[in-house]
């Protein structure tokens, strides 16, 4: 176990993934502002900790490319159309961040550069060093891949000192608490404890790479208003992922 001074943070640079469910908050689809505007606060007050905050955004508010493939496109068009989607939300959010008094770029996996930068690594490093949050939008910028993936993805290429999975529960549950009334709650797992359980605690191929990477990964519900700094604190309901 790591003794920290006091004050010291848990996590220097953390990659935060925001599904496009979450900016969505109780409407069927798309934004909803009054959401947007919370989490942007919440990912201000993370950066306010010290830590240098880099963020996944997701899409399936707008598009999910495997639901539009169902109905007849063609898959890699349908993720084309669905990595678009995270570009859209990434905008949304990095304005709302800015009206909450920190900057924030955007960088797309998706070279659109008359909208937002083209994701590259070091000019990545660079906005994190000169305190701004880093929207990290376009997944890995490959069909047939996840925003989850590409968290992990762009959290081991950055070195990140963790994933902070922003969910709607508060962890990893032995089962689906909503229809589980059973379901217990983890507060600490190993990669090889979630995958022998079958804990789906990302899809399969971001979580081999979390594994492979040996990248923590801390769950927790972005509904807690503080819980993004909180987890960067080591502090918060949370379950922890790591090796
Ligand atoms: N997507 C993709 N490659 C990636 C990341 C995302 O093709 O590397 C597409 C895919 O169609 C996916 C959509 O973008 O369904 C939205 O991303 P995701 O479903 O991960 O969003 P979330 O569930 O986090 O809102």
């Amino acid at each position: 176990m790591t003794v920290r001074e006091e004050g010291e943070l848990a996590h220097k640079r953390v990659l935060v993934k925001v599904s496009g469910e979450a900016l969505m908050g109780s409407e069927p689809f798309g934004l909803h502002w009054p959401t947007i505007e919370r989490i942007a606060q919440d990912l201000v007050e993370a950066r306010l900790t010290g830590a240098e905050i880099a963020v996944v955004v997701g899409g399936g508010n707008i598009l999910r490319g495997a639901r539009v493939a169902s109905d007849g496109l063609d898959r890699a068009t349908a993720d084309h159309m669905g990595m678009l989607a995270t570009v859209m939300n990434a905008l949304a959010l990095e304005k709302a961040i800015e009206f909450a008094g920190s900057p924030a770029r955007t960088l797309s996996a998706i070279p659109m550069p008359t909208i937002c930068e083209p994701y590259a690594r070091q000019p990545a490093l660079k906005h994190l060093a000169r305190g701004r949050i880093v929207l990290l939008a376009g997944g890995t910028g490959n069909p047939y891949f996840t925003t989850d993936t590409g968290a992990v993805l762009r959290a081991a290429e950055l070195q990140c000192d963790a994933v902070m999975k922003a969910t709607n529960v508060d962890g990893v549950y032995t089962a689906d608490p909503k229809t589980d009334p059973t379901a217990t709650r983890y507060d600490r797992l190993t990669h090889d404890e979630a995958l022998a359980k079958d804990l789906k605690v990302m899809d399969a191929a971001a979580f081999a790479l979390a594994r492979e990477a040996r990248l923590p990964i801390i769950v927790f519900s972005i509904r807690e208003p503080g819980a993004i700094a909180s987890a960067i604190r080591g502090e918060g309901r949370a379950t922890t992922v790591a090796p």
